[in-house]
C-alpha cells in the first residue's frame, strides 16, 4: 500500500492454496492488487485468513513467470518462444504422430487440484473426447484418492460429511493424520476455539504436532503410534467399542447393511485387533487407547478430522474405511458437530476429483463402463466414448518405461517434485516422445518438456473452487490475464486442433455444462453464486435458497445403507534394517504450501528458507549430530542433504521433514510403495539412515 497508494476497487474472490477456501477482497489501484483483506462474509473464513492467503499472493507478478509459449524439439534443445497458435499447432501435431504410430491410448493427460473446476472439466474433456481415451488422472492421485474410494464405498459419496462450522458443536474432536494449525491454518483456529470452549481432543500422529500441547489447547489423548500402523489402531478403538458395549446399536440397526455390521463385528471383536494385542506394533500403550475409545463412543457429538497422514500410506484406503466403521458403530454421523472429515490439502482437489479427472469417472464420479451415464455424455459431447478405465499416473510411467505410453499433458503440476521416487519419474518423463506443460514457472518437470503453455494465476482467473467442506466459491478475474489468454483456451484451442472443435464464449457457459452433466452440481451456475455467495454440493434446486447440503447422510447414506468394511491391518512393505533403521515421514509448514513453486516466490520464503529433518535428541546424539547440522538422509532408493534440527517432537526412531524446497528433493527418497485400492503413494514411511554430512 506504501509502494502503490491506496486500493480504488476490489473483487471478491477465493484463495488459491488450501482446501479451507478464504474468501478475499482483492484491492486494486488500476489493475495493480495491492491488498488482499479476508472477506467476512466468506462462508469457509467468515473474516479469518492465514499467512499463506493474506500475504503471499506476490508470486502472480514474479519475474519468474512465463509469458509466452515455448517449444522444443528435444528436451535437451534450449526453448524457442512462439505464437500461442504454433505452439498448439506444433502440440497437437506431435501428439497425433504419436497416436498414428502408438495408438489411441499411447497418450493421456494430469489435471491439476490448484486449478479451477472449469479448467479441470475442459481438460478431461479434451482427454476423453479429443485424444479419445480415459488415460487422464489428477493430482489428487498422490493425496486424497483413498478418500475418494473409502468413503464412497462405506458412505457412498467421495467427500467430507459436515461443514466447517459444524465443529463448533462438537464435544470430541479426533484428529487423526492432520496437523491442522499449519495445514489447514483458518480450520484450525476454529478447532482451537472449540477446544478452549471445553471439547476434549484425541490426536493420533507420530509426531507431537501444536494441538496436542499448545496455549490453553491439551490433548486428553495422543496416541503417538508408529508410522504405517493408523489401521491397527482405529482398530483397536473400533474393539473396544465393540467389546465393551458401547455400539450404538440404535443408529447400526436403523442405518446401516445388517449383514456387513454382523461380519465386521466379529472381526473386530477378534483378539488380534485389541489394543493389547497391537501395542508392540503401534507403539501406542493399550490403557491410552481403551481410554480414547471410551471417549470417542461416549462423550456426546465426536467429529473426526483426517489428513494426508491417513491417505498417503499402503493401507490409506484401508484406513479411511476403519474410520468410517468407527463413526458408523458409535451413530456420529448426519447431525452437526461429528463426521468423518478429510482436510484437503489443495484449492480445489474435491473440485478436481468432482470433475471427473480419474481414469475410471467421469464428472460426478460416474463410471466409464456405465452405459447409461457414457450415453449421456456421448449424446452432450458427440462423441464415442471409451467404455474401459485408462491409466493412472503411476500407470503411465510404468507404460513409459515399457515404451506403450509416449505422451503426456500435464496441467499446473509439478510431478517431478510431488511424485514419490524421482528418478522412476524422471527416467519416465525423458523417455515420451512429447510432454506437454500448462504453469506460471518452469517448474522441476517443465525441464522434461517439449512445448510449454504459461498459466494463469488465481487473480487472472474466472470460475469456481470447491473447498473441503464441499463448497464452491467464485473466483473472480482481479486482473487481466497476463499471458494473454485465459487457461481453459488452451484445452479448448488444443482439443479443436486435435480434431475436436471445442469453444466457449464465457466461464460461465462452462459451468452451464458441468451443471447440465454433473447431478450434484445440477443447482450450481454464476449467476446464483453471485447472488448467494456459495453453495454446499448436492445442491440441485435452481432457486436461490437452495444453497446445497451442509451436513451430509442425515436421513440415510448416500448409498442408501451405511456399509461396514473390513479393514484387516497389513503392515507396510517398507522395513527398518541395520542400515536404514529409522522410519521418515513428511509434512508441511504454515508459510508454505506443497511444492512451494508459489510461497517460495514471496516473502514468506524469509520464514523457512529450507526443508530441515527434525530428529529426536536420542537418535542425534547416537549420530553425534548437533542441532543445525547438515545430515546426509539416505533411503534404498536415494540420498540428499538437509540441515537437521534436534526436537523432540518426533518419537526416538522416527525423522520428520517437508518437501516445499527442490534443492531438498525429499522425495528422491521416498519408496514406490502405495496405496493397494488407488496407489497413492506412501510418502509417510520410508526407512532411512541419518549420519553427519561434511557439507557446510
Ligand atoms: Fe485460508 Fe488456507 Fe488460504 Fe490460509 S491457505 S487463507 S487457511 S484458504
Amino acid at each position: 500500500i506504501i509502494e502503490h497508494g491506496q486500493p480504488e476497487h476490489s473483487v471478491i474472490t477465493t484463495c488459491a492454496y488450501c482446501g479451507v477456501g478464504c474468501s478475499f477482497k482483492a484491492e486494486l489501484q488500476g489493475t495493480t492488487v495491492v491488498r488482499m483483506t479476508p472477506w467476512k462474509d466468506g462462508g469457509a473464513n467468515e473474516g479469518h485468513s492465514c499467512v499463506k492467503g493474506r500475504f503471499a499472493w506476490g508470486y502472480a507478478t514474479h519475474k519468474d513467470r512465463i509469458m509466452k509459449p515455448m517449444v522444443r524439439e528435444r528436451i535437451t534443445d534450449p526453448w524457442r518462444e512462439v505464437s500461442w497458435e504454433e505452439a498448439i499447432a506444433y502440440a497437437a501435431e506431435r501428439l497425433k504422430a504419436v497416436q498414428a504410430k502408438y495408438g489411441r491410448g499411447s497418450i493421456g493427460g494430469i489435471t491439476s487440484s490448484r486449478c479451477t473446476n472449469e479448467e479441470v472439466y475442459v481438460v478431461q474433456k479434451m482427454i476423453r473426447a479429443a485424444f479419445g481415451t480415459n488415460n487422464i488422472d489428477t493430482c489428487a492421485r498422490v493425496c486424497h484418492s483413498p478418500t475418494g474410494y473409502g468413503l464412497s464405498q462405506t458412505f457412498g459419496t467421495s467427500a467430507g460429511t459436515q461443514d466447517f462450522r459444524s465443529v463448533d458443536k462438537s464435544d470430541v474432536i479426533l484428529v487423526i493424520g492432520a496437523n491442522p494449525t499449519d495445514g489447514h491454518p483458518v480450520f484450525g483456529s476454529r478447532m482451537k476455539k472449540r477446544l478452549r470452549a471445553g471439547a476434549k481432543l484425541i490426536v493420533v500422529d507420530p509426531r507431537r504436532i501444536d494441538l496436542v500441547r499448545s496455549p490453553h489447547v491439551q490433548a486428553e489423548y495422543h496416541l503417538q503410534l508408529q508410522p504405517g500402523t493408523n489401521v491397527a489402531v482405529v482398530n483397536a478403538l473400533a474393539h473396544v467399542i465393540v467389546t465393551e458395549g458401547l455400539v450404538n446399536r440404535a443408529f447400526v440397526e436403523g442405518r446401516c447393511d445388517p449383514k456387513e455390521f454382523a461380519k465386521w463385528e466379529a472381526f473386530i471383536a477378534e483378539h488380534r485387533n485389541s489394543p493389547e494385542y497391537l501395542e508392540s506394533r503401534t507403539g501406542v500403550p493399550a490403557d491410552q487407547v481403551r481410554a480414547a475409545a471410551r471417549l470417542y463412543a461416549t462423550g456426546g457429538n465426536a467429529a473426526i478430522y483426517y489428513g494426508l497422514g491417513v491417505t498417503e500410506h499402503s493401507q490409506g484406503s484401508s484406513t479411511v474405511m476403519a474410520i468410517a466403521n468407527l463413526a458408523m458403530a458409535t451413530g456420529n454421523i448426519g447431525r452437526e458437530g461429528v463426521g468423518v472429515n478429510p482436510l484437503r490439502g489443495q484449492n480445489n482437489v474435491q473440485g478436481s476429483c468432482d470433475m471427473g479427472s480419474f481414469p475410471h469417472e467421469l464428472p460426478g464420479y460416474r463410471h466409464v463402463s456405465d452405459d447409461l451415464v457414457r450415453h449421456e455424455f456421448e449424446t452432450a459431447w458427440g462423441v464415442t466414448l471409451d467404455p474401459e478405465p485408462g491409466l493412472r499416473i503411476p500407470n503411465m510411467f510404468d507404460s513409459a518405461h515399457d515404451g506403450s505410453f509416449r505422451g503426456l499433458f500435464v496441467q499446473g503440476e509439478d510431478i517431478v517434485q510431488s511424485d514419490p521416487n524421482t528418478t522412476h519419474v524422471t527416467s519416465a518423463l525423458e523417455s515420451l516422445d512429447i510432454v506437454i506443460v500448462q504453469d506460471l514457472f518452469l517448474n522441476e518437470t517443465a525441464a522434461f518438456a517439449h512445448v510449454f503453455f504459461p498459466g494463469t494465476s488465481f487473480l487472472e482467473k474466472d470460475g469456481t473452487f470447491t473447498n473441503a467442506e464441499r463448497r464452491i466459491n467464485r473466483v473472480r478475474k482481479a486482473m487481466p490475464s497476463k499471458v494473454g489468454k485465459d487457461e481453459h483456451w488452451v484445452a479448448c484451442a488444443l482439443a479443436t486442433a486435435m480434431g475436436y472443435p471445442m469453444h466457449y464464449e464465457t466461464t460461465s457457459e462452462i459451468m452451464g455444462e458441468i451443471a447440465r452433466l454433473t447431478p450434484t452440481f445440477r443447482g450450481v451456475s454464476f449467476e446464483k453464486l453471485d447472488r448467494v455467495g456459495s453453495v454446499q454440493w448436492p445442491c440441485t434446486g435452481l432457486e436461490d435458497d437452495d444453497t446445497g447440503m451442509a451436513i451430509m447422510h442425515e436421513e440415510s447414506f448416500a448409498r442408501g445403507l451405511g456399509r461396514f468394511v473390513i479393514t484387516e491391518y497389513v503392515p507396510t512393505d517398507e522395513r527398518t534394517t541395520r542400515m536404514y533403521p529409522l522410519v521418515l515421514t513428511t509434512g508441511r509448514i504454515l508459510a508454505h504450501y506443497n511444492v512451494g513453486a508459489q510461497t517460495r516466490r514471496t516473502a514468506n520464503v524469509a520464514w523457512h528458507p529450507e526443508d530441515v529433518l527434525e530428529i529426536n535428541p536420542v537418535d542425534a546424539e547416537i549420530r553425534g549430530v548437533k542441532d543445525g547440522d547438515m545430515v546426509s538422509l539416505a533411503s534404498r532408493m536415494g540420498a540428499t542433504t538437509l540441515r537437521a534440527v534436534i526436537s523432540d517432537r518426533m518419537p526416538a526412531g522416527v525423522v520428520y521433514t517437508t518437501f516445499h524446497h527442490p534443492v531438498t528433493g525429499a522425495n528422491v527418497i521416498t519408496t514406490e510403495n502405495s496405496d493397494w485400492a488407488t496407489n497413492c503413494p506412501e510418502y509417510k514411511v520410508t526407512a532411512v539412515q541419518v549420519a553427519r554430512s561434511n557439507q557446510p
